[in-house]
């Protein structure tokens, strides 16, 4: 029933902006999908397309099948959950949980008996008969994500959820809202900028830039497969390194930016390969003077269980960025050599598709 398509979606905004192109996905019943991007992409955009406060310029969105393209948003029974709550400050949580079956002329008995059940699940009960301002920002958001669930709408819209929330508690909610999402496997979309918070929610990240959709696939299937470079570049905390690259007909790896000393390539590196990534976390320093290239530290960050390091080649402004376990007692300025290992790394052609 809450199975969702979208098919060749637009959406281009009277002013001309494309905020969404040729958007194509089906999400399953019952799936928690998290749409992730940078700001701007269109990731609202989207969650008001198919909840229908806009409308779009092209394609077809279907909700269960049927497509809903000129249906009201009443006529759609999703519900949406903004990043501000949006709770009646003047009525109680019980009213504010009431609210939206009351403008479905829901009856009292039924009423009352799906609010008991909606409180008892996100464990509102004790606060039934407060309003939002005596509230906490995690309590709030229960009683938001209450309103959209007594509804029992075929699909929740979450467009960050828990984005103004401390960090402990985001944590807290984040861990809740997966939790809800299994117990009633209501089809979930849920929209956030953060890529951790994105890689530890969803079963499937569809991502997003500039409108585009450019990969949906599993948190893992997208750090091991990025589809290109702008993911590459966006998944993982820090993300892949980037450089460009030349091959030489040998097979060993270039970097005019890091001295242009050859890297040894693997079997059948790609030829046409552009621009090449390594993880930070396979960055690792040589053992042997003679190995690897030479580069200066130009930035330590001490996370306590691991440390980044930022390294420069003495000529270029490029930097590559290596994760490193433990405290290792390196300074700015420190000369190292990197090495690097052929399977490693990943390739890009000239437009930054992945090469197999
Ligand atoms: P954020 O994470 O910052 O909320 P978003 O990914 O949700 O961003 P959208 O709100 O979907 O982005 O907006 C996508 C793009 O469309 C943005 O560049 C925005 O400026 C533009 N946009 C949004 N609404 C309109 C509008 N009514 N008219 C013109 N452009 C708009």
């Amino acid at each position: 029933m809450g199975s969702i398509a979208f098919e060749e979606l637009s959406k281009t905004y009277p002013s001309g902006f494309a905020a969404l192109s040729d958007l194509s996905l089906d999400i399953a019943d019952g799936e928690l999908l998290v749409v992730v991007g940078p700001s701007g992409c269109g990731k609202s955009t989207l969650l008001r397309l198919i909840a229908g406060l806009d409308r779009p310029t092209a394609g077809s969105i279907r909700i269960g099948g049927t497509k809903v393209n000129a249906l009201s948003p009443a006529e759609r029974n999703v519900a949406m959950v903004f990043q501000d709550y949006a709770l009646y400050p003047n009525m109680t949580v019980r009213g504010n949980l009431e609210f939206p079956l009351k403008m479905r002329r829901v009856g009292r008995a039924e009423r009352r008996r799906r609010i008991e059940q909606v409180a008892s699940m996100l464990e509102l009960a004790p606060l039934l008969d407060r309003r939002p301002a005596q509230l906490s920002g995690g309590q709030r958001q229960r009683v938001a994500m209450g309103r959209a669930l007594v509804r029992d709408p075929v699909a929740f819209l979450l467009d960050e959820p828990i984005a103004n929330l401390d960090a402990r508690l985001r944590t807290q909610v984040r861990a809740e809202i997966a939790e809800l999402q299994r117990r009633t496997g209501t089809t979930m979309i849920y929209v956030t900028h953060d890529q951790v918070e994105a890689m530890t929610l969803g079963q499937r990240i569809a991502v997003l830039n500039r409108g585009r959709l450019q990969q949906a696939a599993s948190p893992r299937e997208l750090y091991a497969h990025p589809a290109n470079t702008f993911v590459a570049g966006f998944i993982g905390s820090p993300p892949m390194n980037l450089l460009p690259v030349r091959i030489e007909r040998s097979g060993d790896i270039i970097l005019p930016s890091f001295g242009g000393v050859p890297l040894p390539g693997r079997m059948r590196t790609p030829k046409d390969a552009a621009i090449a990534g390594i993880r930070p976390e396979a960055v690792r320093l040589a053992e042997v003077s003679s190995e690897g290239i030479a580069v200066r530290v130009r930035e330590v960050e001490y996370l306590g269980h691991e440390t980044l390091l930022h390294f420069a080649h003495e000529a270029g402004a490029a930097s590559l960025i290596a994760r490193l376990p433990g405290l290792p007692p390196f300074a700015r300025g420190d000369a190292v050599r990197l090495r690097m290992a052929p399977e490693d790394w990943y390739f890009f052609d000239r437009n930054g598709q992945a090469l197999g």
